[in-house]
C-alpha cells in the first residue's frame, strides 16, 4: 500500500498552514531518495485502491499529491519533479481553468491558478490531474442537486478543457459524508479526504486519507511522519504477519 502526501501551495512567500516552502519541498524529495521509498507513480498506486484489486499491491510508497490547482503547481512544483523524474496528482477545479468562470470568492491562500493549457502540458509531463468539484464548496450539507452539479459540472469542464476525464476525486476541504461518497462514487473510482479516513485499501476506495505535509516540518519530522504512516498503512494480513513473526 501507499501514502499520499497532501500538498497545497510550495511557496514560501505565503505564509499559511498549507504553504510548504520550497527548500524544504526539495529537501523532502531528496530525503525520499536517500531512503529508498519510493515515490509512486499515479497510476501505479491508485491501481492499488481499486476496488477489483486483490493481492498486486506496490512497494510500499509514498503518492505526491497538490490541490486546488495552483499555478504554483505547475511553476514551481513540476520543474522539481520532473528533474527527479517523478509524477504527481494535482486536484484542480474546474471553474479556475477559465478567468470567465472563477468564482468571485475563492477560499485559497493564492489567486493564481494552473491555466487549461498548464493542465494539458502537466498531463503531457506524464501526471495526473484529480477533480476537487467545480467551484471548491463545502459539499457535506450541499442540497443533492447542487452536490451532483458541483461533481458533474467540475468533470465536464475539465473533460472540455483537456480532453482528459479524470477517475480520482478530492473532496474540498477533505469534508465527506455517507451521501458525498456515494454520489462522487457514481462518477469516479476513488477518492482522497484531509482529515479521518483510512490509508488506502480497495475495501474504502471513496475515503483515502493522506498525510498532510506541514510547513514548519524540517526533514527529520518529516521523515518520521511519513515512516509512521508506511507502518500504518501496510496491508492487515502483512500487520499480522510481522505480529507473529516476532511473538514467535
Ligand atoms: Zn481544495
Amino acid at each position: 500500500m501507499f501514502v499520499p502526501l497532501m500538498y497545497h501551495l510550495v511557496d514560501a512567500r505565503i505564509d499559511h498552514p498549507m504553504s510548504v516552502p520550497e527548500d524544504s519541498f526539495r529537501r523532502q524529495l531528496d530525503w525520499l531518495g536517500d531512503n529508498g521509498i519510493p515515490v509512486l507513480t499515479p497510476d501505479r498506486a491508485l491501481a492499488a485502491a481499486e476496488p477489483e484489486h486483490t493481492r498486486q499491491a506496490p512497494s510500499p510508497g509514498v503518492l505526491l499529491t497538490f490541490d486546488d490547482g495552483y499555478l504554483n503547481t505547475v511553476t514551481t512544483v513540476r520543474p522539481l519533479l520532473d528533474e527527479r523524474g517523478l509524477s504527481a496528482v494535482m486536484a484542480v477545479c474546474g471553474s479556475y481553468l477559465d478567468p470567465a468562470t472563477l468564482p468571485d470568492h475563492i477560499p485559497h491562500a493564492s489567486q493564481e491558478f494552473a491555466s487549461a493549457g498548464d493542465v494539458r502540458d502537466w498531463l503531457a509531463a506524464g501526471h495526473a490531474i484529480a477533480g476537487h468539484s467545480y467551484t471548491h464548496p463545502r459539499l457535506t450539507g450541499l442540497p443533492r442537486e447542487e452536490l451532483e452539479a458541483e461533481i458533474d459540472l467540475d468533470l465536464r469542464a475539465i473533460e472540455s478543457a483537456t480532453g482528459h476525464r479524470p477517475a480520482t476525486f478530492c473532496y474540498p476541504f477533505g469534508k465527506s459524508d455517507q451521501a458525498v461518497r456515494e454520489v462522487v462514487g457514481r462518477f469516479y473510482r476513488h477518492a482522497f479526504v484531509t482529515d479521518g479516513g483510512s490509508w488506502p485499501h480497495p475495501a474504502h476506495p471513496l475515503a483515502m486519507r493522506r498525510l498532510q505535509v506541514r510547513p514548519e516540518w524540517d526533514v527529520d519530522a518529516f521523515g518520521t511522519e511519513v515512516v509512521r504512516a508506511l507502518a500504518a498503512c501496510v496491508e492487515p494480513e502483512d500487520a499480522n504477519r510481522s505480529t507473529n513473526v516476532r511473538s514467535s
